[in-house]
């Protein structure tokens, strides 16, 4: 803890600034980075509270999007381990390979997410924007110019900054779009309970590995810096009494052939238990409004099993970071254009999604399954407005 934080002052955030960025994951990082390349001023503040940061891959078309960001890729080689495609037991009891071999962009990776995350908003800040680790940033008020009033705490030191545009980077909750009268619309209840295994040194699957079940789906894949990463998805109302305790875990692994092929033998990391967390879609509406803009899982969440969470976290961070510069530029079309390519996208997803669910028969009958097969209908949060 910084001196300022520690005699309950907010350790030199205050001013102004063209942007503060809520939110310091890929998508808040991204963000953060268009903008202070644009000449900006910004503030990412990130609370350090989650999610849990899971064992997850980056697939290989985030080359682009880290050019972009003026990232080189070869920058992940140190801390993260290279994933040559995926094997996937779904519609068949028989696993089928996706080889990235064939894939013009190369490799993807298995992500170390906090090291991920941290190298992200190191490139932010050696950009030139303000960084404010383990910040959380409070309910925004409007002032009168038509800018924000923010309250940020530091270990329990607080202070406020301004600035003219708002940035919610805060993933699934939408922590500050939902203040400023943003609904969330929710498509199914997904969770994962996910457990990590012990190290094994003859481990040299760098697959990732998916696996249907009659009430869900499995998942693994190499644990960075060590281990491995077990998962179960399944919907709220359809996960198995405890769950996440290691025993009931590990014997309905055991019904998983080849996640269990991968796991056996590799008891849970010491201290290790399944922990639990959502894995829903979910949409905001709307994703942009006047001095403020939705990035991320804040915007749009997407179902772990397409494997595009990151890459639209980087992608909507670096197109609304490009909105907010237009926007302050006196471009006043640019939010439209960005929440309008974002729904486009967001469609195509969910046809996307009923089509990849329609492809397991075996249990097309079931709760899990069956639920995927219709059009959705959502159910609605919302907050307080402003
Ligand atoms: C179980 C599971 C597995 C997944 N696996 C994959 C995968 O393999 N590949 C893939 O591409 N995607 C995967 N995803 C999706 C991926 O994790 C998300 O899409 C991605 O993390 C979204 O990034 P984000 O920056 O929008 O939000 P987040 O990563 O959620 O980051 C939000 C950040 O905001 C901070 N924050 C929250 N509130 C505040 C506040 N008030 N003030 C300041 N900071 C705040 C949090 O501390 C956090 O650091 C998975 C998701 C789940 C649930």
């Amino acid at each position: 803890m910084t001196t300022a934080a520690a005699a309950g002052r907010c350790p030199d955030h205050r001013g102004h600034y063209d942007a503060v960025v809520a939110g310091g994951g890929p998508s808040g990082a991204a963000a953060a980075i268009t903008l202070a390349r644009a000449g900006r001023s910004v503030l990412l503040a990130d609370a350090h509270t989650g999610p849990p940061k899971t064992s997850e891959s980056l697939a290989p078309a985030a080359r682009m999007l880290l050019h972009d960001l003026g990232i080189d890729p070869r920058a992940l080689d140190h801390d993260h381990r290279p994933c040559h495609g995926t094997l996937s037991a779904w519609g068949s009891p028989r696993a089928q390979q996706t080889d990235f071999i064939n894939d013009p962009h190369g490799h993807g990776w298995h992500l170390d997410r906090p090291a991920f995350d941290s190298m992200l908003r190191s490139h932010a800040l050696a950009h030139g924007a303000r960084v404010a680790e383990h910040t959380t940033a409070g309910r925004p008020a409007r002032l009168p110019d038509g800018g924000w009033q923010v309250a940020l705490s530091t270990h329990g030191a607080s202070c406020t900054v301004h600035c003219r545009w708002l940035i919610d980077a805060t993933g699934r909750r939408a922590r500050i779009a939902m203040h400023c009268g943003a609904v969330r619309h929710r498509y199914d209840r997904l969770v994962a309970v996910h457990l990590r295994l012990a190290h094994d040194p003859h481990d040299s699957e760098s697959r990732s590995v998916v696996e249907s079940a009659p009430d869900g789906w499995w998942y693994t894949a190499p644990c960075l810096p060590t281990g491995r990463l077990v998962a179960y998805f399944t919907d709220t109302d359809l996960t198995p009494p405890a769950l996440t305790t290691p025993r009931v875990f590990l014997d309905l692994l055991a019904t998983a052939p080849h996640i269990a092929a991968r796991a056996q033998g590799r008891p849970p990391r010491p201290g290790d238990v399944p922990r639990r967390c959502a894995a829903h879609t979910a949409r905001l509406e709307p994703a942009a409004g006047e001095g403020w803009i939705a990035v991320g899982d804040a915007a749009t969440a997407y179902d772990p099993v397409s494997s595009q969470g990151l890459l639209t976290a980087l992608y909507t961070g670096k197109c609304a970071g490009e909105a907010v510069d237009a926007r302050l530029g006196g471009r006043y079309d640019a939010t439209g254009t960005y929440t309008a390519r974002l729904h486009e996208t967001f469609d195509g997803y969910l046809l996307g999604h009923r089509t990849v669910h329609s492809w397991e028969k075996r249990w097309a009958t079931h709760p899990f399954w069956d639920r995927r097969q219709h059009p959705p209908r959502p159910a609605t949060a919302t907050a307080r407005r402003l």
